[in-house]
């Protein structure tokens, strides 16, 4: 693979992000089934220049800029994906999880509610890589185009775990916080649980403090391995 040499963005380049942002805003945000949307249906909607700026971030090496995780390759194939209709966030689109991943979330959800009385949703399942990319120009540009700061928070198209299904990340949120009384789901109850138990469901947190991998703490993100 062709490793690009991107290391700051020219004030040109920031005004293309700026309108791939803003044709996906107008185009696919509202459409529930966005975290979908294939390569094609994405650069169909991009000029040459928009697309040949896009293409840069499919062959970017991450470890440049201080993200040590795996490549899990492009998968944008969703054909065994489920929509999830049970404890999802739908406010925002739906999430789309594969179907044995639901069953875990469902069983674990169960123990949680007979244990504590609470249950977990999903804020976000498996995200196709052009959706990962969206995302990433999202995060690029709330972080001032900065590409480490970036990379250390949220995966290039490939790198990620929500684009894994053999690795299939969560990102869970709880009620509290989905209402607005809670913002931290490291000190969530739902959380401590999680510790304790969620391995038993084949749950793992993947990206804990001072994780090997150069990713923040994310206590919400975590990822299925078929027992
Ligand atoms: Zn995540």
């Amino acid at each position: 693979m062709r490793k690009t040499v991107l290391t700051k963005l020219t004030l040109k380049e920031k005004h293309i992000l700026q309108s791939i942002l803003i044709k996906f805003e107008l185009k696919k945000s509202r459409s529930p089934r966005k975290r979908l949307i294939s390569f094609k249906t994405f650069f169909c909607m991009l000029t040459n220049e928009e697309n040949a700026f896009a293409n840069i971030f499919l062959t970017i090496d991450p470890k440049r800029f201080g993200f040590k995780g795996e490549w899990y390759g492009l998968n944008e194939s969703h054909k065994n994906m489920i929509r999830v209709k049970k404890f999802a966030d739908t406010r925002d689109g739906c999430h789309y999880l594969p179907s044995d991943v639901v069953a875990a979330f469902d069983k674990m959800n169960k123990a949680m509610m007979r244990e504590v009385g609470k249950v977990l949703y999903l804020d976000s399942g498996f995200r196709s890589g052009a959706y990962q990319l969206i995302i990433f120009f999202q995060q690029l540009s709330a972080n001032k185009f900065n590409l480490k700061k970036t990379c250390r928070r949220v995966a290039l198209p490939g790198w990620s775990e929500h684009g894994a299904p053999e690795r299939q990340a969560c990102d869970f949120i709880t009620l509290d916080i989905l209402r607005g009384k809670k913002d931290n789901f490291s000190c969530t109850p739902e959380y401590k649980w999680l510790l304790e138990h969620a391995n038993a469901f084949g749950f793992y947190l993947s990206y804990p403090k001072n994780n090997k991998f150069g990713v923040v703490f994310e206590p919400w993100h975590w990822h299925w391995e078929k027992p």
